[in-house]
């Protein structure tokens, strides 16, 4: 499976203006190219190279590799619809490929600008670096919060699921993002917070609906998009580790299930808040890093994980009394609610598909050791 690897690049002062005139150059000359090909109706790479090639190479001083890149850049984007005239950022992306950029490990990396090839140092971690083996030519040049980083391609492997013992069960938002089995939750006071000022920010902007408001709304739903995202990285991950580092599977809900639930509590503010966050990426995440890291995946039953008692399987809705309080009408345990679901996702998990193997043998088979090492 093929990986996006960010490694963000250290520039001096100079450096950084070069690449940053480079980078404004580029999309100059795409935004021009657009322009021609949208007036001559072509979307043909050769007829355009034929045509605008060495226009490109003396109007905008690029390397013959550059203008190739532009080409390309600008027929993939003009071809998927012909009625309109792509343009592009004025700092948006340069796609680089072997030709003209290329790695020393990944510590060091040359690539070429407006003024000849540069050699830059990268300020990258021990993970990105076990993986500079699989690195592949094509990385992206970007340009965020007044750095550069180069989106690699990295090919990672993915392991061979590992035999689990036992499951963790993870329940996705009643009250926090994420709780599991163990009792722990994936909350934060900065998400609540965050959370709170889009979502008044978001309201008051809404009533002015003027043209400057809008464009605050659609500036604000990409930050809080790239926003959710971290987290959701953040969460997934962590997650992953965990089941990796103890040998378990990890067990979810279908998606359905936390619409559902959510209607049933009957909270339109509780609703809301589901829907916003984003969950199907969430999982998505969650069943992408598991498979990249050999934790098998199982899906349960979302039906009543939040009203069965986990001691006694006694089912009843007033067992949970309050959103965040579970306490069972039969038995009497009593339990933070999303922890109760978790546990109840993690126990149908291994009635569903009961573990076969020993503890014994799968601590001590070679997968599982390599894994959990
Ligand atoms: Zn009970």
């Amino acid at each position: 499976m093929l990986q996006a690897l960010p490694v963000k690049l250290e520039t001096s002062g100079d450096e950084k203006a070069l690449l940053l005139a480079t980078m404004k150059k580029y999309n100059e000359a795409a935004n021009f190219l657009a322009e021609q090909a949208f007036r001559l109706k072509i979307a043909n790479k050769v007829e355009l190279q034929k045509r605008f090639y060495y226009q490109l190479r003396e109007q905008f001083n690029l390397s013959a590799q550059f203008a190739v890149r532009v080409i390309s850049k600008v027929v993939e984007a003009y071809k998927k619809d012909k009625r309109i005239k792509p343009v592009f950022r004025e700092l948006g992306a340069i796609q680089y490929d072997q030709r003209n950029l290329s790695w020393k490990g990944l510590d060091r990396v040359s690539m070429i600008t407006l003024k000849g090839r540069i050699k830059l140092r990268t300020r990258i971690g021990e993970y990105q670096k076990s993986r500079a083996d699989r690195i592949r030519g094509q990385a992206d040049l970007i340009y965020r919060k007044g750095e550069f980083y180069l989106i690699a391609v990295v090919d990672a492997p993915e392991q061979s699921e590992f035999d689990p013992v036992g499951a963790i069960g993870v329940d996705l938002g009643i009250e926090n993002i994420a709780t599991d089995s163990d009792g722990q939750v994936f909350r934060g006071e900065t998400i609540e917070k965050a959370r709170k000022r889009y979502n008044s920010l978001r309201a008051r902007l809404q009533k002015k609906s003027t043209r400057s408001a809008k464009r605050h709304l659609k500036k604000m739903s990409g930050r809080e998009k790239r926003f959710k995202r971290d987290i959701n990285h953040v969460i997934s991950k962590a997650i992953v580790s965990k089941a990796k580092g103890t040998i378990r599977a990890i067990a979810l809900e279908d998606l359905s299930g936390i619409r559902s639930r959510a209607t049933v509590i009957g909270r339109k503010q509780q609703r809301d808040r589901h829907s916003k966050w984003s969950f199907r990426q969430l999982r998505a995440f969650v069943e992408y890093k598991a498979k990249r890291d050999g934790v098998p995946v199982k899906f349960v039953d979302p039906k009543n994980t939040s009203r069965e008692c986990p001691k006694c399987h006694n089912i009843d809705a007033r067992n949970r009394r309050t959103r965040n309080h579970f306490k069972c009408t039969e038995c009497g345990y009593e339990a933070m609610a999303d922890h109760v679901a978790a546990c109840n996702i993690a126990a149908r998990a291994a009635v569903n598909q009961p573990i076969v193997a020993p503890l014994f043998s799968a601590v001590t088979s070679p997968l599982a050791l390599a894994v959990g090492s």
